[in-house]
């Protein structure tokens, strides 16, 4: 089912997500099911799983440097059709540009059909580890509205070489990014949510934020993009603090700003388990204002671990 429609029957009711990577490659499946397995308690209607960007890995040939590419954390589809089937909920794969042809895209979203995949979360994809800027892919988009557009038209029946006459179109609902504080290229908040708005115009269903430790700037972002005409659902995402240096780690990464209260409240931690402790109440407390809001979805960063995404949604569903 399309995430508007499971927001549409929710009546108003905030509806409980999260987001999940898929695991070194190489690792068995079973430990994301052990994450997944009692989150499952709160019923979520779905479940993201990101995809990596590829990088590059250099290999050692008797003393010469060999560089290749590669993916990490490939098998972004394939988790998402086993997480489908095993728990009976819809999968949100991350379908990103960077890494990816055009073309490539299109079997990725014939694939995601196939398996009855309703929904995509369409992203241009960070800069690869040693790139300074976003390179796009030859023959790959440039920025998430491209990908939207094609994600939009394989819904109309235009494949990228080929129109189908056929009765069974994919009819993806198509996610996308949006950013409380600014992405971190954008040279304004204004200019960034024309972009978004560009998206939404493309074809975008809804949209998820990046994370945010203020709830001030959710809720303005939101006013915000009204005024702009961007009348989608905006689904909040959330991320509890987890160790000390995240302090460092969040703002470096993703330009974001840490409220003072939450900074002083993990410098005085002795451990990271009481870190841990300090990022789930704030967490809670953010979770509670935002659903007393009247937010559709509480969306969670889960990176891997779900321990504390539990604590929070016991205190929240
Ligand atoms: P875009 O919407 O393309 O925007 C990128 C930048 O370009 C912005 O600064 C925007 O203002 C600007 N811009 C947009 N259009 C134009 C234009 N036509 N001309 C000039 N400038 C323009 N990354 C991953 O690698 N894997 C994931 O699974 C993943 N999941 C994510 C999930 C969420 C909810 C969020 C918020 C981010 C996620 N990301 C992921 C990170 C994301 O890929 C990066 O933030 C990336 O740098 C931007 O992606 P975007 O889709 O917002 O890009």
């Amino acid at each position: 089912m399309k995430i508007t429609d499971h927001i549409k029957n929710a009546k108003g009711k905030t509806l409980f997500s999260f987001e999940i990577i898929p695991p070194v490659k190489g690792h068995q499946i079973q430990q994301l099911y052990d994450n997944i397995d009692p989150l499952m308690d709160f019923k979520p209607p779905f479940i993201d799983v990101t995809t990596s960007r590829e990088e590059y890995v250099y290999i050692d040939r008797d003393g010469l440097l060999d560089k290749k590419l590669t993916r990490m954390r490939p098998g972004t589809v394939g988790i998402c059709a086993s997480i489908k089937h095993k728990y009976n909920v819809d999968t949100v794969p991350h379908v990103l540009c960077g890494g990816f042809t055009r073309e490539e895209t299109e079997y990725l979203l014939v694939d995601c059909h196939y398996l009855g995949i309703d929904n995509i979360m369409a992203l241009r994809g960070d800069a690869m580890k040693d790139e300074k800027y976003f390179q796009p892919t030859k023959g790959g988009h440039a920025y998430a509205v491209d990908l939207v557009k094609q994600v939009h038209e394989l819904n109309c029946g235009n494949y990228l070489h080929d129109t189908v006459e056929t009765d069974n179109c994919a009819d993806f609902c198509i996610g996308v990014a949006g950013y409380p504080e600014k992405h971190l290229e954008a040279p304004s908040l204004k200019s960034d949510l024309k972009r978004l708005k560009e998206k939404v115009d493309a074809g975008a269903d809804y949209v998820v934020t990046q994370m945010f430790f203020d709830n001030k700037k959710y809720f303005q972002f939101v006013e915000e993009a009204k005024k702009m005409g961007i009348n989608i659902p905006i689904i909040p995402g959330i991320k509890p603090i987890a160790v000390k240096r995240h302090l460092q780690l969040l703002p470096q990464v993703f330009r974001i700003d840490l409220p003072q209260d939450l900074i002083d409240a993990v410098d005085d931690c002795a451990s990271n388990k009481e870190v841990r402790q300090v990022g789930i109440e704030w967490a809670i407390q953010q979770s509670k204002e935002l659903k007393a809001a009247g937010v559709p979805v509480l969306h969670y960063y889960s990176m891997g671990k779900s321990d504390n995404i539990k604590a929070i949604a016991e205190e929240i569903f």
